[in-house]
This record gives structure tokens, sequence and C-alpha cells, in this order.
């Protein structure tokens, strides 16, 4: 039998496609790495995010596709990495330059979990591989240094002959808030204004190094401080949070029209405090209602990401600065929230493939 070549590895890899982006691993240019000796082959495929939805999908995909091309293989190792696909915008690579993407997290309504969701979701996508960096732009309640248990000030460091604030760095995320600079004395009518001047310097005052996703997480609402922050940063996408309940969906409905204003798309939106499990029984209650959110979204024609249970931990872990997802990486919660992080950087990946959603089945 002829010796395998690398031609005959492509063409046996052009056959698998990925999922999320509608084309084949070699189009996509994800074939990195062949190696082969004599019999044996590995390949390395590199995904567009390591926190893929389908890693194992198309790891299996890749091994089937070369085993039935070369039935005489002894060994074939298909590696899996990733290289996180940049948002293209000139003004975003110049306020931030070694930031790839940066996701608002937004909520039409207060105390819907908004900034627990972003830690967790900053977290699970650092807990894949990605370099995460937060924000925390809440000019009315800045609680993430609270919830990630920083009591530090950042440092000021001369980079480059200026001055640079250092991020905090905890539960493999960098955190930079608004509560460093605006404290609870602070009258509430300063404080939109000083929190976008703030944010806009933050954006050349921070080293925040080299990251794949900046998770910017709003003030709850859908006000003139809501729409100035949104504007503040060039943003690849927005995340909406909402619960189930009509008076929360109202609101996600005007946070999602906020961003279609300002030509923000939306990446997805996702509910939580869902149902509730009786860790007794494990009955579950539906306390806000059934299936609210992944109905908006369909009507809304926006990707629905998930939905996350209530858990006292989730509550408890936001109150002591131990992150759930980060103390109970085994939770079933914890499994949702992954699962969600990963949908996230999905459709960042599709948007920044600049590819058609794929439609999104809806079943209620
Ligand atoms: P927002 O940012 O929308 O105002 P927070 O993230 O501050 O909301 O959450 C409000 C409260 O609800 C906090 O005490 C938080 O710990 C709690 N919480 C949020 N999500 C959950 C959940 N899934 N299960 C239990 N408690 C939650």
């Amino acid at each position: 039998m002829s010796s395998i070549t690398r031609d005959d590895v492509l063409k046996a890899l052009s056959a698998v496609q990925d999922p999320d982006l509608h084309k084949d691993l070699v189009t996509l240019n994800m074939v990195k790495d062949i190696i082969i000796n004599g019999n044996n082959i590995s390949v390395t495929i590199e995904l567009t995010t390591p926190s893929c939805p389908l890693t194992d999908k198309i790891k299996i995909d890749s091994y089937n596709a070369l085993k039935a091309s070369f039935p005489q293989a002894e060994k074939i190792d298909v590696k899996m990495g990733a290289k996180v696909l940049a948002h293209k915008n000139e003004t975003k690579d110049s306020m931030l330059p070694g930031v790839k993407n940066t996701i608002a997290i937004a909520s039409g309504k207060g105390g819907v979990g908004k900034s627990t969701v972003a830690v967790n979701l900053a977290i699970a996508l650092a807990m894949d591989g990605a370099k995460v960096g937060l924000l925390d732009a809440d000019v009315y309640g800045p609680s993430i240094p609270l919830m990630l248990g920083v009591k530090e000030q950042p440092e000021v460091i001369q980079q480059g002959g200026a001055q640079k604030l250092v991020p905090i760095e905890n539960f493999k995320i960098k955190l930079m808030s608004i509560g460093f600079l605006v404290d609870d004395s602070t009258p509430v009518i300063w404080r939109g204004a000083m929190a976008s001047g703030a944010i806009k310097q933050f954006m050349s005052d921070v080293a925040w190094g080299d990251l794949d996703y900046l998770i910017y997480d709003l003030p709850p609402g859908t006000g003139d401080i809501q729409l100035t922050l949104a504007q503040t940063i060039p943003l690849t996408g927005a995340v909406i949070v909402t619960t189930p309940q009509e008076v929360s969906l109202i609101d996600a409905r005007k946070g999602l029209k906020m961003f279609e204003r300002v030509n923000v798309p939306t990446l997805g939106l996702i509910e939580n405090m869902s149902y509730f499990i009786a860790p007794d029984t494990g009955k579950r209650y539906d306390i806000f209602g059934k299936g609210g959110g992944e109905k908006l979204a369909g009507e809304l024609k926006v990707p629905f990401l998930g939905g996350i249970p209530i858990n006292t931990k989730i509550r408890e872990g936001g109150d002591s600065g131990k992150p759930f997802v980060f103390e109970y990486p085994d939770a079933e919660e914890s499994k949702i929230i992954r699962g969600i992080a990963r949908n996230l950087a999905a459709q960042v990946s599709i948007k920044n493939a600049n590819l058609k959603q794929p439609k999104i089945e809806i079943s209620i």
C-alpha cells in the first residue's frame, strides 16, 4: 500500500464539518501540525475557542474520517487546540490592543443575577483555558470585587511612559471595577457621568495584556447611563440576563432594543433563577414560571444560551467571595453554567467568522 501523504490527510479531514461554522475543517484552516510517521498519523485541530461546545464531536468525527480513509493506520492521534477569533474593529483595536472580544452583560432590571452570571461565566471561560478579563461597570452597585473576594486596590505601574492600572487577578480572571474609583459615598447622580468617563479612561489606562474575552458588566436598566456605557467600548456583542417572569421579560425586551439601536448584536439570552430543585426531595419548582426566557429568545430571534437554576450556594458563593462555578466545579449547576459559557463562546466565534447564525430550534 502506498504511503500516506499530508494531502491525503487534508482530503480526509475536508469531509469533517464544524457544525457551528457550517464549513469543513480544512476550509476553516483548523488543521495544524500534521505528522505522518509510517502508518502513524498525528494532527492538531485548532478550534476557534477553547470553550467550543462541540470539541468532543469534532474530535471523534476527525478520528473517524482518518480511520475510514486510512484503514492501514496503526495509530491515529487527534489533538485539540484553540485560538480565539478576534472581533475586527479598528476603534476597538486601538483602544484595547490586546483584547480580542468584548462582551457586555446586561439586564433590563436589577436583581436578576446579572453580576452573578457575569462572574461565573467569566470564570467558566477561564476554566476552559481562555484568557479572560472582567470589567465591572455597574455604577449603582459595583459588587464584583466582593463576589471575587477582592479587598485590595489595583496597583499603578509605569508602562511605555504612561501610568497603568494593573487588574487584580483572582480565580484565573483579571478584574477591574468601577468600585475601585467610585466609593459608597458618591452621590448616585454623579455616578453615571463619572463612570462613563472612567470607563473610557480604563480603556487606555488598564494593563489588560492579552485577553480572549473581556466581559463587561453593565448597570441594570436601559436608561441613558446604560446606553452611554454600551457605547464607551466597541462591543463584539451583548448578552441579556433575565428571570422567567413577565415583568423581567418585558425589561429584557427593552434591553435588546437598546443594543439594536446602537448596532450591537445580541449574542444571546440567559435565563437566571430558572427553577429550584428542592435538595431534600429533588422535586423541581418553577418559582417564576417556566420557559419565559426561551420563548422570548425565540420571539426576538436571538440564541437562547441556557437557564441557570436557583441554588442557595450560588448566592452564598457571591456573598463569600468564592464563586460557585470555581468552588463546586462538579455540581450540576456548574455544568449548566459552563455549557452556557461554551454556547456564548460559540456565538462569538460564529459572529467573528462572519457567518450567518444557525437557525435556532425552540422547544417549549
Ligand atoms: P444583579 O446584578 O442583576 O443586580 P446580582 O448578581 O447581584 O443581581 O444577584 C442578586 C442576588 O441574587 C444576589 O444575592 C445573588 O447572590 C443572588 N443570585 C443570583 N443568581 C442566583 C441563583 N441562580 N441562585 C441563587 N441566588 C442567586
